[in-house]
């Protein structure tokens, strides 16, 4: 799996930094990393206790280096196997489904999961298990049929005024419920992300005028390398008719570190920029990750975040209201709760949608509007995002409409029941 990662442009060039000078960890010597460490990062308590147990002669600063960080990376089942007590589920992962979706976790999300609870909520999301074998009805590999709507490699164009670019095919670690789990990690697709195949992709936003907003996605591009990455934004935004960029990113909750100054500093050159950042769970909401936030907040950079609602992991009403209202002290604004996409092997994760509905309901009008995602089913063969709400209105009594608020209380609205302004009204 690691072989198939370091080829073509899969690896960013940090990561070929640290396996060219061959610099290992180990070559820390305790005394003098201790001595000449810059602690100016804030490591939460979980963290610490896990980097003190399997990292004692690691400085905090190399610790909190996010290039240390990614070539640190579990990625093998035997690896995990020394931080985690492996339950039989998780042990015949790889031979139940090999050639799926990479193992990768960086060793700071490994510090949040619990060792001894395969039920752990983060540890679910990242450790690959054996039910990932079992194809269930309605999934497929592209549920979303993203590779119908490319116009160019590695570029979708599926809504009116906007596209989806994909610009990178590596994550720092990979969701076990990822919708495109069929392209990320995998080098078949590294042609996809090439610098020819990106400047094809950029050729067709140049001439397509309706275009108005990128999001550019992958894979997690704030994987890519500062300069990789300036020069893509840089590139979109001389282009007058694309009017928003986004990005969309997992970074923040599972390599926070990567967030530095000079990454901030950069982005900031490219307004208006949006990002939607992936969180699954309120213990992903570190010091680390405040502070990730913090940074890009200050930047003028609106964070929104997005949720795929999974079974076992985030699927309660307190659960979802801990993220939501912790992502909002965060500055970052719920936007979307997924319902999880139907992909191959994905049965164990996927909730009933009345679920979702569910959860929607115990929100509204329990918590700040500001805290409350729009749900939303993905739809599969290519439809788009349909939000659903749940029931408000309960009845009509002439044109007056009778809805149900957030306690279950009835209350009637007299509507127009026709055009506005009318006598009715
Ligand atoms: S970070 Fe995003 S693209 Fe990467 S594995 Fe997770 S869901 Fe997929």
């Amino acid at each position: 799996m690691k072989n198939s990662e370091t080829s073509a442009h899969a690896l960013e060039p940090p990561h070929r930094g640290w396996h060219e000078t061959g610099l290992r960890l180990q070559a820390v010597p305790a005394a003098k990393s201790y001595a000449l460490e810059q602690v100016t990062s804030p490591v939460g308590r979980s963290t610490t206790a896990f980097r003190r147990r399997h990292f004692p002669r690691l400085s905090i600063s190399l610790w909190n280096d996010w290039r240390w960080q990614v070539r640190n990376r579990v990625t093998s089942l035997t690896e995990l196997s020394h931080y985690l007590k492996l339950v039989p589920v998780e042990k015949r992962a790889f031979s139940a489904c090999p050639g799926k979706l990479p193992l990768s976790i960086t060793p700071y999300y490994l510090s949040l999961m619990d060792p001894d609870d395969s039920a752990d909520p983060l540890r679910r999301t990242m450790v690959p298990t054996w039910f990932e074998g079992v194809v269930g009805p309605g999934e497929s590999g592209d549920p979303l049929v993203e590779d119908h709507d490319m116009a160019a490699p590695g570029l979708v164009h599926r809504y009116p005024d906007r596209v989806l670019f994909l610009a990178t095919g590596f994550c720092a670690a990979y969701c076990r419920y990822c919708t495109r789990s069929r392209m990320v990690g995998h080098q078949t697709y590294g042609p996809v992300h090439s610098r020819e195949a990106m400047e094809r992709a950029i050729a067709y936003i140049e001439a397509t005028p309706s275009v108005r907003d990128v999001l550019i996605s992958g894979g997690d591009p704030l994987t890519m390398a500062d300069d990789r990455l300036e020069w893509l934004l840089s590139r979109l935004r001389r282009i007058p008719h694309v009017e928003v960029l986004r990005l969309g990113t997992k970074t923040p909750a599972v390599l926070p570190q990567r967030i530095t100054g000079d990454l901030v500093k950069r982005l900031k050159r490219y307004h208006p920029l949006f990002m939607s950042l992936h969180f699954t769970h309120p213990a992903e909401l570190t010091p680390e990750t405040a502070r990730a936030c913090a940074r890009l907040a200050d930047a003028g950079i609106p964070l929104g975040s997005q949720t795929v609602l999974l079974t076992g992991v985030n699927d309660s009403v307190e659960t979802m209201r801990s993220l939501m209202q912790g992502l909002l002290k965060m500055r970052v604004r719920p936007y979307y709760l997924y319902q999880c996409d139907p992909i191959t092997g994905s049965a164990h994760f996927r909730t009933p949608v009345s679920k979702g509905l569910e959860i929607i309901r115990g929100l509204r009008g329990h918590t700040s509007g500001y805290a409350v995602p729009t749900f939303v089913i993905d739809a599969p063969g290519g439809g788009g995002k349909v939000a659903l709400y749940p029931e408000a209105v309960v009845g009509k009594n002439g044109n007056d409409l009778v809805l149900t608020n957030y306690a279950g209380g009835t209350y009637t609205y007299p509507d127009c029941g026709g055009s506005p302004g009318t006598e009715a009204c």
